[in-house]
């Protein structure tokens, strides 16, 4: 087994953090996994894209990178396929594959970094779609037990960018493979968002699977940082969901708060208008920032240390609770 000592993660996590790993090992086969947990002494961490950690620490133990591929057919009838996919392969080459073969369900979420695997760790979710709408079972490996579990998709416990592998199973497992369940014939959902104007700017009148992830991709584009230009891991915090009272009470002094319907009764209110009212939009903070363009991404403008980009999430979240009495969740997982 090729380990390799003291390697810097930098070019291994989107926000460019240039902490390190004590042993690092890119696996290709989860054939290994027996293996690598005894070596491990049981100090183990997963890496998939990288997309959605803070490192504010070197990471002792074993770091695995996952880079196991395989993009399988497994059972077709007439409304569906299923695919079942190696939690190391890429999300974005999954959905155009997904476009390739006609397979509708997950054009919403184009342009998503990072792997298959982690994709059920959060629910990834955009323009009105979330990873568990497609998800028929995901299957883990338990660390220290040498066994697999298949968990459907009611036992992954999926919430808003929320799932089992993030609470009880924290840390506890490898996935190793996601049962995706596409349509043939697809639902569109341009409802949200910016996409019908964007089809309309693209002169798109015909919908397709493929206009509009196309339509996503040029709205993502145009908002989005670049990782491989300005490191970042995408939404730092979660929308926070507030009382219809809390919300009424914001609406009085602020009238033009956006807000949408969540589970419960509650209302969601975008965690960047928070922070915007704050006047922390493109706030810079050493050497990191809140992007100019989009106030819940937190930026490395340069040699940032993860523990600078935590101070700056401190003080954001500090801030919006002062003005706001609404405590922001992180979403991006703190190492
Ligand atoms: P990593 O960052 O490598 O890992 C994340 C966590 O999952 C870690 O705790 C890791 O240990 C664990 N993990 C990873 N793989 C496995 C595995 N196989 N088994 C067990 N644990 C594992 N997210 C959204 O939901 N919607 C968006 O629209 C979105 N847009 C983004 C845009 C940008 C520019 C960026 C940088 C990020 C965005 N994200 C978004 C966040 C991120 O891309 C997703 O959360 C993505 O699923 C993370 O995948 P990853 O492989 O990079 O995970
Ligand atoms: P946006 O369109 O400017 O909207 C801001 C927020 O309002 C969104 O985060 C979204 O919440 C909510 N929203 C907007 N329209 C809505 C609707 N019709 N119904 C319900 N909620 C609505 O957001 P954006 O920053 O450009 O992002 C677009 C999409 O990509 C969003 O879904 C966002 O979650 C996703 N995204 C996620 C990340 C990440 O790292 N998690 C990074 C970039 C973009 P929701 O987030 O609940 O959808």
């Amino acid at each position: 087994m090729d380990m390799r000592q003291n390697v810097s993660l930098k070019s291994y996590n989107t926000f460019g953090i240039n902490a390190s790993a004590e042993r690092l090992y890119e696996l290709t086969d989860i054939a290994e996994l027996p293996q690598l947990y005894s070596a491990s002494g049981g100090n183990i961490h997963v890496i998939g894209g990288g997309s959605n950690i803070l490192l504010t620490t070197d990471v002792k133990g074993l770091t695995i990178l996952n880079r196991t591929r395989s993009i399988e057919v497994v059972k077709e009838d007439d409304e569906y396929t299923w695919l079942e996919v190696s939690s190391g392969e890429i999300w974005h080459s999954l959905v155009l594959y997904a476009i390739e073969q006609g397979l509708a369900g997950i054009e919403n979420l184009a342009l998503i970094p990072g792997t298959v695997g982690a994709a059920p760790m959060q629910n990834i979710g955009a323009y009105g779609v979330e990873v568990k709408d497609v998800i028929e079972s995901v299957t883990a490996y338990i660390w220290g037990e040498d066994r697999s579990i298949t968990l459907s998709n009611a036992e992954c416990r999926f919430g808003y960018r929320d799932s089992i592998f993030k609470q009880e199973l924290k840390g506890r497992v490898f996935i190793t493979h996601v049962l995706f369940r596409l349509n043939k014939q697809p639902v569109y959902h341009t409802e949200y968002g910016a996409i019908r104007q964007q089809l309309k700017e693209m002169g798109i009148e015909q919908l397709s699977v493929k206009a509009i992830a196309d339509a996503v991709i040029a709205i993502r584009s145009s908002k989005l940082p670049d990782p491989v230009k300005v490191g970042n891991a995408g939404s730092f915090f979660k929308n926070p969901t507030v009382s219809v009272e809390l919300h009424e009470q914001i609406n009085a002094s602020y009238p033009d708060v956006p807000a949408y319907p969540a589970q419960q009764g509650m209302v969601k209110i975008p965690a960047g208008w928070l922070i915007e009212q704050c006047g922390l939009k493109g706030y810079n903070m050493g050497n990191a920032g809140v992007h100019d363009k989009q106030a819940l991404v937190l930026v490395n403008k340069g040699n940032a240390t993860g523990k600078e980009i935590l101070e700056l999430s401190e003080f954001v979240l500090q801030s919006v609770k002062n003005k706001f009495a609404i405590t922001l969740e992180k979403e991006v997982q703190v190492w």
